[in-house]
């Protein structure tokens, strides 16, 4: 008889895709298909949703889909028609193809996975006993299997094969062995809805940094606003946007880097610079085109670049937009009050309409807008120059940048209100600062927060645009295969999306310079992951991901940075993470090389391994989570542990008494008692709970530290 470990009854899209999964994940199978060719009897199917494409990107198979189908924004059901291009994704679209044709292109996938596909071929029964499943075909010899899974579409109630999926249904439950119970058997935890102001607040962190602002100055502009605001007799839901408009106000600030930098030489200093002057005076923005346009390029370049500049100040204007609206969606994807996406409209307006959007002003400018443009350049002047500095701005700037009626109420608190803002404390300050009710996350909301993070570090540089979404989604892939618990891969999934948040302190210059960098821009790269952890770091509810996420260059061997430890790495999910990271670069373009093919990134990932830099079972998830086939490797257990200890410890960590351990693993209860001193032996303690608490510090049970 023909033995197999899975046979699929059924060579549909389910049968075929399941085929595929239990192939790359190393599992024998067969399946079993009715038809003998992909001719169906009606069209079926018109299309793959975006999930669908997403999970075949994460094999590393869209493309053979993409290719022969047809992309459409909008996705119709009925009457109804929903705009999908705003979906956190990179396949925010729905493909037009029909069903016949992708069964087609999911066959060819099969077939180069090398899976048997028996055509024309019917199962007809089925009898199961206690070590698998004898398989009955129509007119062909049987087939033995540890599984029968019913992909049969329809139930066909003729010849029988209803009882298929039936039975096929029952046979899965039994075989789930000790370590899959373990390692689901810890609750999971119960996700606390988080503060919206931290999630926002980290944000503003790196945005400052990207702005070339002190790390407080969003935190303190939102302090100075919503202070200001009360005096202005402001509602709470004023007071509320306001708060979330100054903590948001320069989150659009990446949308324009890379044509930033090719202007001015570097995206941050020129916007620090920016910031300062009088935008309305003909004369301050001349100077400041002057200074920057064309930095470090030979005067006649410059020259050209500056005429070029100044004939063209629609450009100018058409990136401030983009600013703004990039940080309108921001909020709109946090779910944050309507209030706040209209006023983040006029970041750049002006009291006496000559800001953007051109010639509106006055009180057409929703109040929290007017709150923040005094607040921001109080805490910009404070920083420039001193609170002398910051109240001769604004008073010179009266009626023009500003309402009068808010400045006269700034400037008669100034003295107080500064002497409020501690530099040491302003996290904490800012926190306690945001108008009641506050705004908290849960779920999706929390993350779309994270899918906003990774956005706009995507729009740092269009070599980015994918990144942290790909690293995310082949992360949250390979974390499955090692069978992490799922709320460890949920976290997992958060911390990829925000694992380049760093990148934003870093000018393009350096990330887009086409040939090698020098010791000092070397230097700046290797902060970056340094200041992903320190976004998040002040946040007790976030500090933990901050971790995971700015650990991604971190190497077993200690080799890698910021912190450069072989601790940095001691959980499963950063190696993940950093395997996933590699292996998404790698199969990207950067300025200064081609993107590797899939089969020359797993050599490079290998060679990681073999040097001791890489985990090799988080690179053969990744790998295997990318649609490459890989090999199981033996595992090496701590302590020298047998992989029949680990089960006996594993069925100890669940409280199973010596007998049922006998029974479950089918051994006696007195061999169960050697194995029980062997493993206390091998782990260094003398009893139930020491040995517990050795098998979570091994990570045993997946447990999150
Ligand atoms: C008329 C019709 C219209 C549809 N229109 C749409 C649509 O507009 N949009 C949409 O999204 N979906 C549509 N669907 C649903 C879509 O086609 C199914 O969701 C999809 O085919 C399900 O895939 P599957 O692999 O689970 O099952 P199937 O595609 O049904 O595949 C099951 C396979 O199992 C084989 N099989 C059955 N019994 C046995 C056996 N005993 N031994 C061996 N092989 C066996 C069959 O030959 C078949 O190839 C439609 C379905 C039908 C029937």
């Amino acid at each position: 008889m023909r033995e197999h470990a899975v046979v699929i009854a059924g060579g549909g899209p389910t049968g075929l895709m399941l085929a595929a999964e239990l192939t790359l994940a190393g599992v024998d199978v067969v399946v079993v298909e009715l038809r003998t060719s992909q001719e169906l009897e009606s069209s079926r199917s018109g299309g793959l949703h975006s999930r669908t494409i997403e999970v075949l990107d994460q094999r590393g198979v869209a493309e053979r889909f993409v290719s022969a189908g047809e992309m459409h924004s909008s996705v119709g059901y009925g009457y109804i028609s929903l705009d999908i291009s705003d979906f956190p994704t990179r396949h925010n679209y729905i493909l037009a193809l029909w069903q016949s044709h992708f069964e087609r292109i999911l066959a060819e996938w099969v077939d180069d996975l090398g899976v048997r596909v028996l055509r024309g071929s019917e199962v007809v029964g089925c009898t199961q006993d206690d070590t698998g499943i004898d398989v009955e075909l129509a007119g062909d010899t049987p087939i033995r299997a540890r599984y029968l899974v019913g992909c049969d579409g329809r139930r066909r109630t003729e010849r029988g094969t209803d009882d298929v999926v039936r039975i096929a249904t029952l046979t899965y439950h039994p075989h789930v062995s000790a370590r899959d119970r373990a390692a689901t058997a810890r609750p999971g935890r119960v996700e606390q809805p988080i503060r919206a102001a931290e999630l926002v607040g980290a944000l503003s962190l790196a945005t400052d940094l990207g702005t070339g602002q002190p790390l407080e100055h969003a935190l303190r502009t939102a302090v100075l606003a919503v202070r200001l605001g009360e005096l202005a007799g402001a509602t709470s839901e004023e007071l509320s946007d306001t708060y979330y408009v100054a903590l948001l106000h320069a989150s659009g600030c990446t949308s324009n880097s890379h044509e930033a930098a090719q202007l001015f030489g570097d995206d941050i200093a020129h916007r620090a610079a920016f910031f300062l002057i009088d935008p309305s005076d003909p004369a301050q923005v001349l100077g400041f085109y002057r200074e920057y346009v064309g930095a470090g390029r030979p005067d006649d370049v410059r020259e050209g670049m500056l005429e070029a500049a100044l004939a063209n100040p629609a450009r100018a204007a058409e990136s401030f937009a983009a600013m703004c609206e990039v940080a309108q969606r921001f909020s709109s994807w946090l779910g944050l009050a309507p209030g706040v996406e209209e006023a983040l409209e006029y970041v750049f307006a002006r009291w006496d309409g000559r800001g953007l959007p051109r010639e509106i002003g006055g009180e057409a400018l929703p109040l929290p807008a007017r709150l923040l443009h005094v607040a921001r350049d109080i805490s910009l002047f404070l920083s420039a120059g001193g609170p002398e500095e910051a109240r001769a701005v604004i008073e010179r700037r009266a009626g023009e940048a500003y309402e009068p009626r808010l400045v006269q109420l700034a400037l008669g608190d100034l003295d107080d209100a500064v002497a409020e803002l501690d530099e040491a404390r302003m996290w904490g300050i800012a926190l306690a600062h945001e108008p009641f009710p506050q705004v908290m996350l849960t779920g999706e909301r929390i993350d779309a927060g994270f899918g906003a993070i990774a956005a706009l570090i995507g729009l740092k540089s269009p070599w980015l645009r994918e990144h942290c979404v790909g690293v995310a989604e082949l992360a949250e892939a390979a974390a499955w295969r090692v069978g992490l618990p799922a709320d460890e891969i949920a976290f997992l999934r958060r911390a990829a999306l925000a694992h380049d948040l760093g990148r934003i302190s870093v000018p393009n210059a350096i990330w887009e310079k086409p040939g090698p960098l020098g010791l000092g821009e070397w230097e700046r790269v290797r902060l970056h992951s340094y200041f992903t952890e320190r976004a998040f770091a002040h946040c007790p509810e976030l500090a933990d991901l901050g971790r995971l996420a700015g650990s991604h260059h971190e190497r077993l061997d200690g080799s890698g940075y910021h912190h450069g430890t072989e601790e940095a790495v001691h959980r499963q999910a950063a190696r993940i993470l950093a395997a996933a990271d590699c292996y998404t670069a790698m199969r990207e373009a950067r300025p200064y090389r081609p993107a590797l093919d899939p089969a020359a990134a797993r050599v490079e990932l290998e060679r990681e391994v073999a040097k001791g830099r890489l985990d090799a079972s988080a690179v053969d998830a990744v790998l295997a989570a990318a649609g490459h086939r890989v090999a199981k490797r033996p595992r090496e257990l701590p302590g020298g542990l047998t992989e029949r200890e680990l089960e006996v410890l594993l069925a100890l960590v669940l409280g199973h008494s010596n007998q049922v351990i006998a029974d479950d693993l089918g051994i006696s209860a007195k061999t169960v008692g050697h194995h029980v001193q062997h493993v206390y032996q091998k782990a260094g303690v003398r009893s139930r709970a020491a040995a517990t608490v050795w098998a979570f510090e091994h990570e045993l049970v997946q447990s999150a530290p």
